[in-house]
């Protein structure tokens, strides 16, 4: 028996517009106090007429476009209805017949990844459950309630929970860069449902399909993963009990329970029938003009995939590239130390330095001179590796020259031949016992070495001493 998991995910990214998606209210919700973010219209109040805000609907597109969809540039907004205590309009406004970008595509290394389509919607209040004077309640917080959310929507191209993992960091990086959204799935601003369902091929050449569940109230990353996983394996035993097959009407919506680690069932799952769709009528049609579109296409900055193809071109590894390209901040440091250069060794250089040493400092892109790495790249071959990390480091914090630093403080090393040679001379001179131990076991050179090392005080090159200790005494 083989076993091939279909998957598809439902993302939701909350946008960080400033105002709601349908009135002027902040659509800051985090850590806020209670229902002092609303108004009549996201209260869904009778009467109260919705507004579309203009940029959460620009972001959706340029979304749309890093995500290489077409854009419908004729769409317009519907009502989802259903009942939950914390939607207070008892509808949804969002997009089903038209949205905004469609057909797009993104790649996991060369695996291909479809997206069905990236609509624009508004968020839900929220609702909270807790115990008050001795008695279980649900309060209802409505600051959430109409915050822009976007919704992208793969096709069921994903293969395995590792890959929906991958998805998942790649559409987070990509909002994070084109700096719509935080994208942060800890606090809800970023959040994911998978529909599984699997292929069976059987020893005697059947192939069959278990029934398709979607996943709802994931609330982490490895919890995506591990939910995944539970259901490919419930999915297969229960075909092998009741040899139930996919069909149209046997979906079902099953929650995730983070504590048993195990999905349950919540409820048949709902075609787009049972809500009742229709044009919104409190919304007029919205038309993108092709100059709009173009405009908006104008402020994509360069996405990650361009940057790692950039980076590979200087010879850096994939693993280096990726890192580099990790988030847009980083990205743009590399590139400022880079200045331009093609030379792939110092590209390199910095690299190194970068993921290296200069690791744990937050560094601030304004502070950095580009001039002092290429100084300290020029002169690496009389410093040693302790010293390039320290001039890297205290170069960048104190706001000097490098150069200046290692000469104040004797970094550099003494690599010229004629120069050593003396030292060594002397050392020589100095330790015939050591002299004796090393023509009797050449490994004791390290003692000679060392002892050059302190003459010079700390400054002579180790490499050149060592070969210059052997040519002298063999
Ligand atoms: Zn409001
Ligand atoms: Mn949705």
């Amino acid at each position: 028996m083989k076993i091939f998991p279909i998957i598809g995910l439902e993302v939701h990214i909350e946008l960080k517009t400033k105002s709601k998606m349908f009135c002027a209210c902040s659509a800051d919700h985090f850590h806020v106090e209670p229902n002092t973010h609303t108004c009549p219209v996201c209260l869904g109040l009778p009467g109260a007429l919705p507004v579309p805000n203009q940029t959460a609907c620009e972001w959706c597109l340029k979304l749309g476009l890093a995500l290489n969809c077409e854009i419908n540039s004729q769409t317009f907004f519907e009502r989802k209805n259903y009942f939950y205590p914390d939607l207070a309009k008892g509808y949804q406004i969002t997009q089903l017949q038209k949205p905004f970008a469609i057909n797009g595509k993104i790649f996991l290394n060369d695996h291909q990844i479809r997206i069905n389509r990236a609509h624009m919607e508004e968020d839900t209040g929220k609702s909270v459950h807790l115990t008050l004077h001795g008695e279980d309640v649900t309060l209802l917080d409505f600051n959430r309630s109409g915050v822009p959310l976007v919704e992208i929507v793969s096709e069921p191209d994903i293969t395995s929970a590792k890959q929906a993992k991958e998805y998942l960091n790649k559409i987070q990086q990509l909002v994070r860069y084109i700096c719509i959204s935080d994208a942060d799935i800890e606090k809800g601003s970023m959040r994911c449902e998978p529909t599984i369902n699997v292929k069976i091929e059987t020893d005697d050449g059947q192939t069959v399909y278990t029934p398709l569940v979607e996943i709802k109230n994931v609330a982490s990353l490895t919890g995506v993963m591990t939910a995944i996983d539970f259901e490919i394996n419930r999915q297969v035993e229960e075909w092998k009990t009741n040899g139930t097959t996919k069909n149209d009407t046997n979906k079902t919506t099953r929650g995730w329970d983070a504590d048993k680690n195990q999905t349950f069932l919540q409820r048949e799952k709902e075609g787009s029938a049972d809500y009742r769709y229709f044009p919104e009528p409190d919304i007029p049609p919205i038309e993108f003009s092709q100059f709009q579109i173009e405009q908006i296409k104008s402020t994509l900055p360069e996405l990650p995939d361009a940057k790692i193809a950039k980076y590979r071109a200087l010879n850096l590894s994939d693993y280096d590239a990726k890192l580099l390209a990790q988030n847009s901040d980083f990205a743009s440091i590399f590139e400022k130390v880079l200045d331009n250069s093609t030379d792939s060794e110092f590209a390199k250089f910095i690299t190194n330095l970068l993921i290296g040493p200069l690791k744990t400092i937050s560094l601030d892109i304004e502070k950095i001179n580009p001039d002092y790495f290429k100084n300290i790249f020029d002169h690496r071959n009389e410093l040693n590796s302790t010293s390039i990390k320290q001039l890297a480091i205290e170069s960048y914090e104190t706001g000097t020259d490098p150069l200046a630093i290692a000469k104040s403080k004797n970094l550099f090393q003494i690599s010229d031949t004629s120069q050593i040679e003396e030292l060594v001379k002397k050392v020589i001179a100095n330790n015939p016992k050591a002299v004796d131990d090393y023509r009797k076991n050449s490994q004791s050179i390290g003692f000679l070495i060392g002892q050059v090392m302190k003459v010079s005080a700390g400054s002579a090159n180790p490499q050149l001493a060592k070969e210059i200790l052997e040519k002298l005494l063999n």
